[in-house]
This record gives C-alpha cells, structure tokens and sequence, in this order.
C-alpha cells in the first residue's frame, strides 16, 4: 500500500542500496539550498550539520597561475579583505554547502519519507512495464528477493548514471570530448586558501594532467580529487605526485583518510558526461544524473538534479491534480523534455567553454581541450553570455555565475574583450 503524500499523492521511492552510502559531488549552488528550503523547510536542518560553507570558488586556471575567485555574494566581493572570519560567517553573505553526501542524500530521503512518499531501501528497480508505447509501472526486485510488477501512473527515472529507463530505451548519447575520470580521497587537517576566506570555498587547481578539486565538507576533513583523461584508476604513488605538483594545494601537515577499502586506499569516478535524446515520454520522465551529466568543473549536478526533480514534480502534480486543456500528457512532457534539453546544453556549453579557455597549464589533457574548441569561441562565448547574462532561463535561480561576475571570469580565462563585444552583439542562443 503505498502512502500519500501532502498533495494527494501515492509515491513510491525504490533505492537500491541502504543509506546512509557514499557519493561524489560535494560541493553544492546557493540555488540548491533555496528550492530544498522553499519546498521541504530543509534550510535549518542543513544549516546544524556542521558542512563546510561555501562563499564561492578560487581557481588556479585561464591565463596566467594566479589564483582568482568567483564569490556568490556581491557584498563579500567588497567586504572581504576587511572580515575576519567570525564576520564572514556571521555576516548573512549569500553561501552554499559543502556536504558529505552520504548525511546529505540520508537527509533529502528521509525528507520525503516525512513528506509522505513510501521509501523502499533495498528495491531495486528492473525493468521498464509496457504497454504500446507507454510505460505503465516498473518490474522490481523487492528487499526479500523476490521480483514483482508494479503498475504506476508515472515512473521517474532518477537512477543516476545507471540511466535505467534511457539504457533500456536505448537513448543514451555520449559526449565524447568530455570524457574524463576522477580520482580521490578524503583528507584531515587540512588547511584552506590564504586569508579569510579559509577553508569557506572551492579550490580548483589545473595540473598537466587536467584538475584538482579541494573542497572542505567540515571543519576537519576535506574531499581531494584528480580529474584526468583515461579510464583508469591512479594509482596512490602517481596521485601523490600529481596532488605534490599543485602549487598552492593546502595540504601540508594534512592525514588521508582511509579509501573505499582496506585494499583500495583511494576512491574512483568514471566522469564521462552523457545525455539522452528524450527525457519524457508517455508515463516515464529522465531526472538528475539519469538524465544527462556534464563534467563536474562547474559543481551543479546536484542543483541539476535538485531542479529535475521539482521540476518532474510540479509536471506530475500538474497532470494528475488539474486537469485542463493545457495540462495533456503530451504538451506538458514536450515542455519537460524541452527544458531539460536547453539546460542540459547550456551547462554544456559552459564547460567546454571553461575547458577551452585555459592556458596557463599544458599537458595531453588539455592540448586536446585546446584543439576542440580553439576553433569555436563564440560559441562557448556566446553560451557563456547567454548563461551569465540571464538570457538563458526565465528562473533566476538556474544562472551559474551573475552579471556582476563575468567581468573578473573573462579576465582570467584571458578572453579577448573584441570577441566579448562582436558575441555580445548576436543574437542568444536558440
Ligand atoms: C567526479 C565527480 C565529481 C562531482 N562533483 C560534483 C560537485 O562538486 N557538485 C555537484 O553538485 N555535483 C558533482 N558531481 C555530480 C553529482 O555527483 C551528480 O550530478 C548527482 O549526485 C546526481 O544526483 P542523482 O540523484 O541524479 O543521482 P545519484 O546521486 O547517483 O542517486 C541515484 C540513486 O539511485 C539509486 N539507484 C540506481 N539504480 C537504481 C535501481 N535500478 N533501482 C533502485 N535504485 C537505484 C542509487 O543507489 C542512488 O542512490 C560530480 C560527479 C562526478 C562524477
């Protein structure tokens, strides 16, 4: 029998694996926060975890090895050098989190349970149940083994890169210029970025053989990553040296912190980004990771996968609870499926732009970076635009970097202010 929820309806959660479990993808947007608070109240739980704040991010990458910054909050760009660090944390400066996903993910979960949805741990799902062309229900295999079928009005796929129902319906489209791995382990004592804003940001750092993240989730433990080309795993000798070679990586007098396994000290993540040719269709949506995944340089696959989920919602709440000439399945899945779409190559459009314009640094990784997109700046230009200047979404939540900070982010990926203009000029993007 499944539960309902605060809008009337009967939701049922299959998670396959008991949590809390460890992910990637640690470092979260303010916009995340907001939509969580605003639709579940989950700001003050959040808030006593003890996460990392965020204030915005300091990159060693663009033109020249001098660190830059992109902080959320205008007001810190002009208050920081004068704060210290009671201040900073004290002064309502616009933040994100830096979580462990394991307490995070356990928190949004047992949030829906409390919102009424029926969470099954240990269900996993199979297959697709069709009917013509319509998906009518799951086939699964419950905690105790056994495997059933399950009708529902609407299945949401949101099984992260497992891409149940895009794999099954053969959707899948690689983006093969993104392809990348990550490497990483989890560090303590680890100190921070010099000067007050500490250990209360992201640190990206690109090396020959692509980039290091370096983001604190708490006072005393941080996440280290390698992203680089291959499909391999590093080994812990050559990601000792590759993390030795980052000058400016805060880790002196740091302790790793032991891996997955006694036998396999550091942790691994195939980060090869992908989307699907649909994301809706009758009786099934693609949300999150199932839906597409970009590189993870810009730290929004959380928020994106936030969004798609209240985005499906709202999709679902609309078909089944008002029903009117502008709510049939089709028109409103055509919208999703849409939306999705024009997020999805947006972001992609920023990372390669991001990826395209860093110079200070070479190496395989990033002479194949080089050769893709030298070609095509105003593309990636004008998609940055579009992203930055708010053209791209009526939402002012889905903006990656407001206007107020494009200026410092050109200067730093070296970006020729003739082009900027010419870019500026054309039409937005489609
Ligand atoms: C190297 C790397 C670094 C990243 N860094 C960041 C970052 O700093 N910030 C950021 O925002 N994002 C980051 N990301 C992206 C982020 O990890 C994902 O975008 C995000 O976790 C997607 O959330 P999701 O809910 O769609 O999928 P997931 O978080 O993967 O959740 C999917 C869930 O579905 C369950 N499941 C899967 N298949 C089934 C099944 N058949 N039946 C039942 N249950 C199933 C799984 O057990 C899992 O719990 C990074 C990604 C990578 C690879």
């Amino acid at each position: 029998m499944r539960s309902s929820t605060r809008a009337g309806a009967s939701v049922r959660v299959l998670e396959r694996t008991p949590f809390p479990r460890h992910h990637v993808g640690e470092s979260l947007q303010p916009a995340t926060t907001t939509l969580l608070d605003q639709h579940l109240g989950l700001g003050p739980e959040l808030a006593a975890q003890g996460f990392a704040h965020k204030f915005g991010a300091v990159y060693v990458w663009g033109e020249t090895r001098e660190p830059w910054r992109v902080l959320f909050d205008p007001r810190l760009e002009a208050d920081w050098q004068g704060l210290d660090e009671a201040g900073l944390l004290s002064g309502g400066y616009e933040h994100a989190w830096q979580v462990d996903r394991a307490r995070f993910d356990d928190i949004l979960l047992r949030a829906a349970a409390r919102e009424g949805a029926d969470v099954v741990f240990g269900a996993q799902a199979l297959a697709p149940l069709l009917e013509a062309e319509r998906v009518v229900g799951l086939r699964l295999r419950l905690p105790s083994g056994e495997e059933v079928e399950e009708r529902a009005d609407m299945v949401l796929d949101a099984s992260g890169q497992g891409c149940l129902l895009g794999r099954a319906f053969g959707l899948q489209e690689p983006i093969v210029d993104l392809r990348a791995t990550a490497t990483y382990a989890y560090f303590a004592d680890a100190g921070g970025v010099p000067g007050v804003l500490g250990r209360h940001v992201q640190l990206v750092i690109t090396v020959p053989e692509g980039w290091v993240w370096f983001i604190p989730t708490s006072a005393g433990v941080t996440s280290v990553g390698v992203v680089n080309r291959g499909k391999e795993r590093i080994r812990l000798d050559r990601f000792n040296e590759i993390l030795a070679g980052a000058e400016a990586l805060p880790l002196a007098g740091a302790t790793r912190l032991p891996g997955p396994s006694p036998d396999q000290p550091l942790y691994f993540a195939r980060d090869w980004s992908f989307t699907h040719r649909r994301f809706a269709g009758p009786g099934w949506m693609l949300l999150g990771d199932a839906a597409c995944f970009v590189d993870p340089i810009l730290s929004g696959g959380v928020d994106a996968a936030v969004r798609g989920g209240c985005d499906a919602a709202l999709t679902v709440l609309r078909l089944f609870s008002e029903p009117d000439a502008l709510s049939d399945e089709a028109t409103l899945l055509e919208v999703y499926n849409e939306r999705t779409r024009r997020d999805f190559k947006a972001y992609l459009r920023l990372a390669r732009y991001w990826y395209g314009n860093n110079r200070s640094v070479e190496g395989l990784f990033w002479n194949a970076h080089q050769a893709i997109h030298a070609d095509s700046l105003s593309t990636p230009l004008r998609a940055f635009i579009y992203l930055t200047t708010g053209q791209y979404a009526a939402d002012q939540h889905l903006r990656v970097f407001q206007a107020w900070q494009e200026q410092n982010i050109f200067r730093s990926l070296g970006i020729d202010r003739d082009a900027l203009r010419k870019a500026r000029q054309r039409r937005p993007l489609p």
